[in-house]
């Protein structure tokens, strides 16, 4: 087949029209999905529990994390679930948005990358169940779990965590109710065994999940528990 873009020379025009224009004005942005007057005004969790990511005006602990440790050892969120975020990632979720991982993705890997913290050994994307990945044609935190780990160059591990069950609806229960709910829903492979890993998620709520996911982690063996979700609820 004729490739058409060497014979025209086309490339150049090509490149121009493949540039991403921002995700949220769209405005023209050297390459990146995101202008920098947006990323200056997303809703950033900066200061935030280090327990539980919950956003805090002093980046301590919360009185929670301080009287009940969760099973994980540390959490992180990049944004509060806000605009333009929250919009975003129902896009994402719900219609396929595939380019909101992207440009999320890329926004979280910039973020990673300044902590002072190691990077883990592993990503670990939160697994959707077998009938809501056929309804839904994909997983939003395997996307976003692939998009970080391209960039930060850590592998995706889509093997050693496995659901087996889709879970009730957790919308208005209390957390004792969740917690039970969602025991027996994951096991993890052994393969896990003194590994420092990071279990992805879009939306981090009450934690319940990553919580219960981080238990059985513990049980096959991980050393280091992180959980990194793009948006945390305030
Ligand atoms: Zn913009
Ligand atoms: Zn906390």
């Amino acid at each position: 087949m004729i490739d058409w873009s060497r014979v025209y020379n086309f490339r150049p025009w090509l490149d121009l029209a493949a540039a991403p224009s921002c995700l949220y004005c769209g405005a023209g942005t050297a390459g990146s999905g995101c202008c920098e007057g947006c990323r200056y005004g997303l809703p950033w969790n900066r200061l935030a529990c280090p327990g539980c990511a919950l956003p805090s005006s002093t980046g301590l602990s919360c009185p929670r994390c301080l009287r009940r440790p969760r099973r994980f050892d540390q959490a992180w969120s990049a944004f509060v679930l806000a605009a333009p975020v929250h919009s975003g990632l129902l896009g994402l979720k719900y219609h396929a948005r595939f380019e909101q991982a992207r440009v999320l993705g890329e926004l979280m890997a910039c973020e990673l990358r300044s902590r002072a913290r190691p990077l883990p050994e592993l990503l670990l994307p939160v697994p959707l169940h077998w009938r809501r990945l056929a309804g839904r044609g994909y997983n939003q935190a395997l996307l976003l779990a692939r998009e970080l780990g391209a960039r930060l160059d850590l592998p995706v591990d889509t093997r050693s965590l496995r659901r087996h069950g889709a879970g009730r609806d957790q919308i208005g229960q209390s957390a004792s109710a969740r917690r039970a709910n969602l025991r027996g829903l994951f096991s993890a492979s052994p393969s896990l065994q003194g590994r420092h890993v990071a279990l992805v998620d879009d939306v981090m709520t009450t934690g319940a999940t990553f919580d219960e996911l981080a238990r059985v982690c513990r049980k096959a063996g991980a050393a280091t528990i992180e959980v990194w979700s793009a948006a945390r609820t305030p």
